[in-house]
């Protein structure tokens, strides 16, 4: 069974603390589209499993569809460029689409990807992510749906890699030394 023991992982959020908050995250947006369908857009691959617990706790119509961006340039300056790897598959114009992250750093990736949503006229656009870095901001995107808003560390776990690794750690851990 996976777990955060090993070398230079320290557990910062729990299995079951992710799991209550994310039952809240989607019990809000339950009520926020009561009645209507929401469409969840995931980011791959980080998004991956934040999106399947996310969707199985909405009590509404939803669909799902993915997204895979690479970035490129010097994340450390607001000019750091991102493209797309894979396209949606379905059209979202018409539909109440929310942006599922696994966690807004600089918020390169997300302004990127809200300004090629926009463009396919949704009818709603919001953004939920699991984590949230503010202090590491570069582009201002707000997110609409937040976990847990945390410090400046590099995290793994629950879909987040280093090099591809412990994306199946069931908790959230802060990796030390970081690798920067
Ligand atoms: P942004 O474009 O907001 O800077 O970056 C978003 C992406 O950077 C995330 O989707 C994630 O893949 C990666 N990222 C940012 N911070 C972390 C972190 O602490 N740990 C990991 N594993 N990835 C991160």
């Amino acid at each position: 069974m996976p777990s955060a023991r090993g070398d230079g992982l320290k557990v910062r959020i729990r299995r079951a603390a992710i799991e209550r908050r994310v039952r809240s995250v989607a019990g809000r947006i339950t009520r926020d589209f009561k009645g209507e369908r929401v469409h969840l857009i995931g980011v791959l691959k980080g998004a991956c499993f934040f999106l399947a617990d996310l969707a199985r706790e909405i009590n509404l119509e939803t669909s799902i569809d993915f997204i895979a961006v690479a970035s490129y340039g010097k994340k450390k300056d607001s000019s750091g460029q991102v493209r797309m790897l894979k396209d949606l598959d379905n059209n979202v114009a018409g539909l109440n689409v929310i942006l599922v992250e696994d966690i807004l750093d600089t918020g390169l990736t997300a302004n990127y990807l809200l300004r090629i949503l926009r463009q396919r006229r949704p009818k709603t656009l919001s953004v939920a992510a699991l984590l949230d870095k503010p202090s590491r901001r570069l582009k201002p995107v707000k997110g609409d749906y937040i976990g847990f808003t945390i410090p400046d560390e590099f995290v793994v776990g629950y879909g987040l890699d280093y090099a591809e690794r412990y994306r199946n750690l069931k908790d959230v851990c802060v990796l030390q030394p970081p690798p920067r």
